[in-house]
């Protein structure tokens, strides 16, 4: 397993391009922008993208979706059910963070109408990526439909938004609860081995083992 980590948007939110070594076989999680980077990274090392995988609908993740969704249009869009309604209403999210219409352009936020969601993910899914397989696991507290992806033999997690090193995310946005979020975690990320990497949504790499040690969040 190969990845390409791209820190993108105002929200340094962490792109991510994990690709199979061996088929050339590639997903994109969480594309947070319009990204010529990305598009160039997958083509210039020959990688087939199978899917745009989206952990959760908040614009710093899937505000990239469409533009590399124009450009590798047999790749899959995939989310869970219950984050669909958040995901769609990506051109008017940035007006209900206070973002004024005639700014839109300028911070790069002017959104179009996203892709097509052509695969729900539900729990416990697996998705194969040439030899690689990640499992689904529905991870909601930060948003009702947030994902987690678990690729077992490589020993890591893609935690999104819901666990960071040293803290976890917020529960005050449309959808967020703290101690669903606090469960959530407990249960699908806490459940792993020590030794298992956690790939976040933002900021640096952390293991399961470092956080079940030293989360404030997670010590209660
Ligand atoms: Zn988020
Ligand atoms: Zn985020």
């Amino acid at each position: 397993m190969k990845i390409a980590e791209f820190v993108q948007t105002p929200f340094q939110q962490n792109t991510r391009v994990v690709s199979c070594e061996q088929t050339g076989k590639a997903i994109c999680i969480d594309p947070g922008e319009e990204s010529p980077e990305v598009v160039e990274y997958i083509e210039q090392n020959g990688l087939d993208l199978a899917a745009i995988c989206l952990t959760h609908g908040h614009l710093d993740h899937v505000g990239g979706a469409a533009y590399l969704h124009d450009r590798f249009p047999e790749a899959d869009v995939i989310a869970h059910r219950e984050e669909a309604e958040l995901y769609y209403s990506l051109p008017k999210q940035p007006m209900l963070m206070g973002i004024q219409p005639h700014q839109l352009a300028a911070l790069g936020m002017d959104y179009a109408e996203p892709p097509k969601i052509t695969r729900f993910a539900e729990h416990e899914d697996v998705l194969e990526v040439g030899e690689l397989r990640f499992e689904i696991r529905h991870c909601p507290g930060h948003t009702l439909g947030h994902i987690v992806l678990v690729e077992e033999n490589e020993r890591t997690v893609f935690s999104g938004d819901c666990l960071f090193s040293g803290t976890i995310g917020r529960t005050d946005l449309p959808g967020g609860n703290f101690q669903r979020l606090i469960g959530s975690i407990r249960s699908e990320i806490l459940s792993l081995p020590d030794d298992f990497t956690v790939c976040c949504g933002h900021g640096p790499d952390t293991t399961v083992g470092r956080e079940r040690a030293s989360n404030p969040f997670l010590s209660m």
